[in-house]
């Protein structure tokens, strides 16, 4: 998708370092961590939101998902515990308009969020 700046990413037009990259997705830093560790994990297929991915791609979750559970695990966070996030659309603040889980860690987080 032109002009998706995690699109770019994917495509490697901006050098980003992966933490992990297959044929169906990518994980990387998030360039302003809210955590410790904060980690984006996106599909190499653009969709908007979760408002967007079609039923018949709905494999693509359950893969970030568990892929978040392993990237938590291999970071030394998976006993202490995380937060996994996934911003949809315009109340949730959700800026970047490329489908994304945020993977957040290392600190105790608070509840309700903002
Ligand atoms: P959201 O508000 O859920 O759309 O989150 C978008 C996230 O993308 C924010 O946490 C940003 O810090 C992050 N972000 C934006 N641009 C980049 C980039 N070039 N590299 C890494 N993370 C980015
Ligand atoms: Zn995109």
């Amino acid at each position: 998708m032109e002009n998706c700046i995690f699109c770019k990413i994917i495509q490697k037009e901006i050098p980003t370092s992966f933490i992990y990259e297959d044929d169906r997705m990518v994980a990387f830093k998030d360039i302003n961590p809210q955590a410790p560790i904060h980690i984006l994990l996106i599909p190499k297929e653009h969709y908007a939101s979760l408002n967007d991915v079609p039923e018949d791609k709905k494999d693509i979750l359950s893969h970030l998902l568990l892929k978040a559970r392993q990237i938590a695990l291999e970071q030394g966070i998976s006993e202490r515990g995380y937060r996994i996030v996934l911003n949809t659309a315009r109340d949730s603040g959700q800026e970047v308009l490329h489908i994304h889980f945020h993977l957040l860690g290392g600190r105790r987080m608070n509840w309700p969020p903002g």
